[in-house]
């Protein structure tokens, strides 16, 4: 039996997880699953898998929970802290698909027990790409990347000497609004960004896909993830969503990676690494697909992108301050407070002011690997700043 932890098991990536952990009953026994609002939905999970512990984030929720889990003999805790101390819980397989930075300090806390951290939440990568590095190295714990295209990445690798990658090519399905004249996209609404042409995802990451913030935080990722260049990390659109990555050789060769769009072969990857296990996704049948489709991606409709090449430039807290301005403009979005443009416009702005604001934490060196603490800071400040930004902008 392999015990399993699912942080943000009520989500899109935590669901599909369950998915698959359930159809292996004799394999996989659940210790704790965790979410934030949806408590009905936690506590009939977590009754359905014999959990040991259910975990709301949400502190306000700690009675509502305990009384739908009453008599179930399964323990409760809430609150972010609780949320890190279920990951801190030894376990043989932790999935991490929280939503934004809130997923950090869950994942540390997976890695300091030198435990295996399946990643969704790429705002971990982002926030602290060398802590977090820093701290597999210390304790000897495995990530296995599950956002699709950093496993279609870690797959193409297998078996390849790193030093022989030459460049690593994102693809993009280009989102909503892929084909929207430019003009246009000041006013997508809330409910257009928040369907995708291929995939089902949570509506906050969907979002990100039409904007292209979900592809500049996963660039980050990627050069944090496998150590790249910034320059070697490419973007390229492909309406169909069935490459999900191709790794270049310094001989030119290129690997990719293809699969339908369903995020249970990355999860389902990750849960049965090292080996390959029957999955329930759907095989792809080429001839009937007839042809793939890729161009570049347009500078002026995906700002984000550069966004990102700057913040993978400047690296050390640019990370944690990109992530946490993007997070802020898009709950303003969400909100209806700010036009769909203005989210890049409040990123670049927060970005901008930061660099001369003497809240912000420093560090001593380009390369210094940043403290915890500081990465805390910066997120904090960048919120702050950010709000800023957003009531300017979005008057
Ligand atoms: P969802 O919004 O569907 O789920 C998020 C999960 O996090 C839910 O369980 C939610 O609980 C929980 N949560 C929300 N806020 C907090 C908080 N403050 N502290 C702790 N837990 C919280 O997101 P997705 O499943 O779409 O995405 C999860 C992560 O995986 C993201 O980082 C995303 O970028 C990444 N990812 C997702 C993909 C996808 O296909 N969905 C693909 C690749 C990567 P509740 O719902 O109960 O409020
Ligand atoms: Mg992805």
């Amino acid at each position: 039996m392999r015990r399993i932890t699912v942080l943000g098991a009520t989500g899109s990536i935590g669901q599909n997880t369950l998915d698959l952990i359930s159809r292996r009953p004799d394999e996989f026994e659940v210790e704790a699953l965790t979410g934030a609002a949806n408590i009905d939905l936690l506590a009939q999970d977590a009754m359905r898998m014999r959990a040991k512990l259910a975990v709301t984030a949400n502190d306000q929720l700690y009675s509502a929970l305990k009384e739908c889990l009453s008599g179930t003999g399964i323990e409760v805790a809430a609150g972010a802290a609780a949320v890190a101390e279920a990951a801190a819980r030894p376990a043989d397989w932790s999935i991490n698909a929280v939503v934004g930075a809130a997923g950090l300090l869950p994942s540390l806390e997976v890695l300091r027990r030198g435990g295996t951290l399946a990643l969704a939440n790429k705002e971990t990568m982002v926030a602290a790409g060398p802590l977090v590095m820093a701290s597999v190295k210390a304790s000897g714990a495995t990530i296995l990347p599950v956002d699709s295209e950093h496993s279609a990445i870690f797959q193409a690798l297998r078996g390849e000497d790193a030093r022989e990658v030459e460049r690593v090519i994102l693809t993009a399905s280009g989102g909503a609004f892929r084909d929207w004249p430019l003009e246009r996209l000041c006013t997508a609404t809330v409910e257009q960004a928040s369907s995708h042409p291929n995939w089902a995802m949570g509506q906050r990451i969907t979002i990100d896909s039409a904007s292209m913030f979900n592809k500049a935080l996963e660039i980050i990722e990627a050069r944090e993830l496998f150590n790249l260049e910034p320059r070697s990390v490419e973007v390229l659109i492909h309406p169909e969503s069935l490459i999900h990555a191709l790794v270049g050789f310094r001989d030119g060769a290129l690997m990719a990676h293809l699969g339908a769009p369903d995020m249970r072969h990355a999860i389902g990857f990750a849960l049965n690494h090292p080996a390959r296990a029957e999955l329930p996704v759907e095989r792809l049948d080429l001839a009937r697909i007839g042809q793939l489709n890729f161009r570049a991606p347009e500078v002026e409709r995906y700002p984000a992108l550069a966004l990102a090449r700057r913040v993978m430039e400047a690296r050390g807290l640019s990370g944690a301050a990109f992530n946490a301005a993007k997070e802020v403009a898009l709950d303003a979005f969400l909100a209806r407070s700010l036009r769909f443009t203005d989210m890049a416009s409040v990123v670049t702005e927060t970005l901008d002011r930061l660099g001369g604001d003497p809240a912000f934490p420093r560090l001593s060196s380009h390369d210094a690997t940043p403290i915890l603490e500081d990465v805390l800071e910066a997120d904090r400040i960048a919120r702050l700043r950010a709000g800023d930004a957003v009531a300017r902008i979005g008057e």
